[in-house]
């Protein structure tokens, strides 16, 4: 009995082996010269596979519907995927905020192990092979048409296509039409985990600048959405880095104009005890000009703009400076506000929002509720998660499950 599985991501890699473990017949049809194109390049190239959290906050870091991805989760959480990885021979390790990575630091190791292990499973798989469509007759799959006209016969199809987000790893959209083309209805894709352009022109000012250790705070009309101590980036158009990507699935659709980005750069210190931090620093050194002390403070870079926005000439010296300028530079230092302007496209989104809507899928099996023999896995599906391996995970316990039930159901 034959599955086909669309898509060599790690939702399908994962699906293809499960199923071939399973007792399924399977190949994997990839439409790029490898697997894992976009796998390859996550976590700057060294793949966060998955968060060492508990349970709940599995499904909590879900963004988009969670609890959609109980059965899946329950089937093949995070202990499962860090047990398998290592199994396979790749040793990890776990960072800040629960983190995993590869202890060699390469995401090819994850594609490599994963490779190797269909290789053992029997999976067949073929390279630079596009399905342009899935066939299906009184509403159960037949097989699927190659771009190239070929038709491939099989008993299930698990569609594993990915997003849209960076359309240069082979993930543009394919499945979401053939999903449509079988009557499978889709919520709206909007690009998710994106970075932020900012109405000001100072963070631009910034460029390549990092800040580590910092708070992030996304309020809404005043009111705080998301706040968490992290990295996060200045580039030529505004912010991103790993805070900046997780508070903009906040603003996915919404009315940037309402929203603030608020930067903490001291979060460990309160407002007093910064202010005594500030004096202390001035009484030191009363005859030297205020910009030059800050660098012991402030990224040097930063210095003339904090100062800039708050009013202050760099020049003034230190035992020139009133306690309203210094409480005027403290408070900037503990919010330093920027209004989102726009989000960054397809190009440079890390995941897609929306997808196969969840209704139309069994969540215990991820087959389709209309088309026999069809199943789903990956970031095709509607549902997403903030960063911190959390979208990885989604494709793992997905690409697990769309895999054992396809074998199952055959
Ligand atoms: C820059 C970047 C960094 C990221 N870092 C992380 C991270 O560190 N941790 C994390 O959890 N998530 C990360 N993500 C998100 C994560 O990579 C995705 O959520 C995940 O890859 C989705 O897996 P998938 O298998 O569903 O889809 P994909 O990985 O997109 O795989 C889909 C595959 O299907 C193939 N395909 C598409 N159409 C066809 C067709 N018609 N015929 C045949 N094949 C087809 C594509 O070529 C592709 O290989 C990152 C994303 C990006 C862009």
């Amino acid at each position: 009995m034959d599955v086909l599985v669309i898509g060599g991501g790690p939702a399908g890699m994962m699906a293809a082996l499960t199923a071939a473990q399973g007792g399924a017949r399977v190949t994997l049809l990839e439409r790029n010269e490898k697997l894992g194109k976009k796998l390859y390049i996550t976590g700057k190239g060294r793949c966060n596979l998955t968060n060492a959290c508990d349970s709940e906050e599995l499904v909590r870091s879900t963004v988009r519907n969670g609890r959609f991805l109980y059965s899946a989760y329950a089937a093949f959480d995070n202990r499962a995927v860090m047990e398998m990885i290592e199994g396979l021979g790749v040793p990890l390790k776990v960072e800040r905020g629960n983190r995993v990575f590869p202890q060699s630091e390469h995401a090819s190791d994850i594609t490599r192990a994963l490779t190797r292990a269909l290789e053992r499973a029997g999976v067949a798989v073929r390279l630079r092979a596009r399905v342009a469509e899935v066939l299906a007759e009184q509403g159960a799959v037949r097989g699927v048409r190659l771009s190239d006209g070929q038709v491939l016969e099989a008993d299930a199809v698990i569609l594993t296509t990915g997003g849209m987000s960076y359309p240069v790893t082979g993930s543009d959209g394919d499945g979401h039409r053939m999903a449509a083309a079988q009557g499978v209805a889709l919520t709206p894709c909007t690009p998710s985990l994106t970075p932020v352009e900012t109405a000001q022109d100072w963070p631009k000012r910034l460029q390549g600048l990092s800040l580590k250790n910092v708070r992030l705070t996304l309020l809404k009309k005043g009111k705080k959405r998301y706040s968490e101590i992290g990295e996060m980036l200045f580039t030529h158009f505004g912010v991103s880095g790993p805070l900046v990507l997780t508070a903009s699935t906040f603003l996915s659709g919404e009315d940037l104009g309402l929203y603030t980005l608020q930067v903490d750069m001291k979060p460990g210190l309160d407002a007093q005890k910064l202010d005594e931090r500030i004096y202390r620093d001035l009484e030191e050194a009363p005859n030297r000009q205020w910009g030059n002390i800050l660098p012991a403070l402030l990224p040097q870079r930063m210095v003339g703009e904090v100062l800039a926005l708050c009013g202050i000439a760099p020049d003034t010296l230190c035992h020139q400076v009133t306690r309203e300028q210094r409480r005027a530079l403290g408070e900037r230092i503990k919010a330093l506000e920027m209004t989102p302007a726009a989000l960054r496209g397809w190009e440079e989104a890390i995941i897609t929002r929306g997808g196969v809507r969840c209704g139309e899928v069994d969540p215990k099996t991820m087959a389709a509720k209309a088309v026999k023999g069809l199943f789903f896995a990956g970031e095709l599906l509607d549902v997403d998660a903030v960063t911190g391996g959390f979208n990885l995970q989604i494709a793992f316990s997905t690409g697990y499950t769309a895999g054992k039930s396809a074998a199952e159901a055959l």
